[in-house]
């Protein structure tokens, strides 16, 4: 068993619980005031919006789709994981969505908070 899948990364594990920074869970626990996601206009940000739906991830999910297949949802993204290396590795490397949406966050939190109006827009300054 030297095959890599106990070592689940912690923003994989994130992805696949649905914690995370994601809307929907940020607003439950009070960190955010509505559960929309800040990349694109839908009002429910979810794990399944980010992996599947979300134009601001389209080019990693383009290089998911091509070693898992086009089905997204989260039980057969689990079920290939599980079933092939190339798989794992294409969904683990999605954990980097997670660490861009976390400094997203962070950046929102900084200036966000004041201004009121979050203008998802980080390049500009
Ligand atoms: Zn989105």
């Amino acid at each position: 068993m030297d095959r890599p899948h106990g070592r689940m990364s912690f923003h994989l594990t994130q992805v696949l619980a649905g914690h995370g920074c994601f809307g929907e869970y940020l607003h439950k626990i009070g960190k955010e005031l509505t559960a929309q996601c800040h990349h694109c206009d839908k009002e429910r940000d979810t794990a399944q919006h980010t992996l599947e739906f979300c134009p601001a991830w389209a080019e990693e999910r383009r290089a998911l789709t091509d070693k898992v297949g086009n089905d997204l949802s989260l039980p057969i993204i689990v079920n290939r994981m599980v079933e092939s290396d190339e798989a794992w590795k294409a969904i683990v490397s999605c954990g980097r969505i997670m660490l861009r949406k976390e400094m997203a966050e962070r950046e929102r939190e900084r200036r966000g908070r004041r201004e009121r109006h979050a203008a998802p827009n980080p390049e500009r300054r």
